[in-house]
């Protein structure tokens, strides 16, 4: 079972290969799951059907019913935008069955992956003794951040009222309601200014409001999903130093941000935090799936986090760095590596110009759509992403295009809605989108 040919090895090698030469990749679109089963059937049998006949039935099939992410015109959600060499260095990684829970067993690869981190370290500021490791995600970076920092409070003077509370913006993450739930604490959910940031002051009145409930973490977001707006970070991280309270920052999609010379300065006060995150899924051109998790003092990440077990001890008391000792994971696959290559082959001065390349394009596609009298854009983009409206337009009509873009292939483009509103929104991460696209897509909307 462990052998396969080397024609099915070449064969697979080819498909990779293809894949990595489009430019651009076909968008495809998804298929109903009655039309799948039509199409590809049972896929499993005893016998197997061979892995000739497999790697057909995906390139025929199945790899046309998912949308490429990496395409110029998704733009919907946060696409993915991988370095080439991210991703034949993913090809590496899965060839090479390394463990990088540990540094006993992955030490060269742990050794790397630390040093984006360390690299991620001096982009923010933090102190040189901060360290951390890359989980599946956001949402599992932020719960795990969360975990540590109720840590930290539990073993600093505990509870005193009856529930914990993490502070954070209504314009925050809902991964954040979903570890708020799980750790069955309570969000104070915090007012946002003209601008849908976080303040200092709307933290300091949240906090006063708050008596009765004990405030383990303050959460800000740098770059909301939404509209990429950056919390006032500066403020934010003062009164939660004032409070001795635990300051996280949310940077899954926008803390990329930071590389981008014009958009560097919204970042001030990213230094003051306990923890953050990053995902290098998201705007640092990397593969699925990896979050950057960052503690200030990654000590009190691996007491709150490590797992104990009669089979683990002699792991866990090496001293030596282990990354599972840091989040809620064990095993793991070394899924730093990638941008590890990738910053290591291109340098980082590429990854500042392709970040700053993102957030120009968002302003240009701003300016076209301010230029036309039939839209009407929402807010200025402080990042990379572009959210507006086409006047009298209501969700069905929204909806009709959107499926019309997708079936001819041009973009992907799902309406999104702001406060009851719906809306368009263009979220640019990829350095393969020009301002070309832009304005095909925006061409397509009929000027009535
Ligand atoms: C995407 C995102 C998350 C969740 O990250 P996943 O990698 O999708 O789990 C959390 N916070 C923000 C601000 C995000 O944009």
């Amino acid at each position: 079972m462990h052998e396969v040919t080397g024609d099915l090895r070449e064969a697979v090698f080819e498909y990779a290969r293809t894949r990595l030469s489009y430019s651009p990749p076909p968008l495809d679109s998804p298929k109903a799951e009655a039309e799948l089963q039509t199409l590809a059937g049972q896929t499993i049998s005893e016998s197997g059907m061979g892995g000739s006949a497999a790697l057909t039935l995906f390139g025929e099939v199945l790899a046309p019913s998912t949308i490429s992410t990496d395409h110029p015109g998704y733009l919907s959600f946060i696409p993915s935008a991988p370095t080439e060499a991210s991703k034949l260095f993913d090809l590496i990684v899965s060839a090479s069955a390394i463990y990088g829970g540990s540094w006993m067993e992955g030490a060269g690869a742990v050794y790397a992956e630390n040093q984006v981190i360390e690299w991620l370290v001096r982009e923010t500021g933090l102190p040189k003794s901060a360290g951390g490791v890359f989980v599946q995600g956001g949402t599992i970076g932020n719960l795990s951040a969360l975990v540590a920092a109720r840590f930290y409070a539990e073993k600093n003077g505990g509870r005193k009222s009856s529930r914990w509370a993490f502070i954070c913006s209504s314009e925050a993450h809902s991964s954040l309601k979903n570890a708020a739930r799980v750790m069955d604490v309570d969000i104070i959910a915090a007012k946002v200014n003209a601008e849908g940031q976080l303040t200092g002051e709307a933290v300091e009145q949240a906090l006063s409001n708050s008596k009765d409930v004990d405030v383990f973490a303050i959460v800000a977001t740098s770059g909301t999903t939404n509209f990429g707006i950056v919390d006032r970070l500066d403020e934010v991280g003062q009164v939660a130093k004032q409070n001795q309270i635990w300051f996280h920052v949310d940077g899954a999609y926008g803390l990329a941000g930071i590389l981008a010379p014009s958009t560097r300065k919204l970042f001030a006060g990213v230094e003051l935090a306990d923890s953050f995150i990053v995902d290098p899924h998201k705007w640092l051109f990397a593969p699925f799936d990896a979050c950057a998790l960052v503690y200030r003092n990654p000590e009190i990440a691996r007491l709150a986090h490590t797992q104990h077990g009669e089979y683990l001890e002699t792991l866990t008391e090496s001293g030596e760095w282990n990354p599972s000792d840091y989040a809620i994971n064990l095993t793991r696959r070394p899924r730093g590596l990638p941008l590890w290559f990738s910053l290591a082959t291109h340098g980082v001065a590429a990854y500042r110009e392709a970040v700053e390349t993102n957030c120009q394009l968002a302003r240009e596609a701003a300016e076209l759509i301010r230029q036309r009298d039939d839209l009407e854009l929402v807010r200025e983009p402080m990042l990379s992403v572009v959210v507006f409206k086409k006047k009298n337009w209501k969700q069905a009509d929204y909806d009709r295009w959107s499926a019309k873009l997708l079936e001819d292939q041009i973009a992907f483009v799902v309406p999104s809605s702001h406060a009851g509103e719906p809306n368009l929104r263009f979220a640019i991460v990829n350095p393969t989108t020009t301002i070309e696209t832009i304005r095909e897509i925006l061409d397509r909307i009929d000027r009535d």
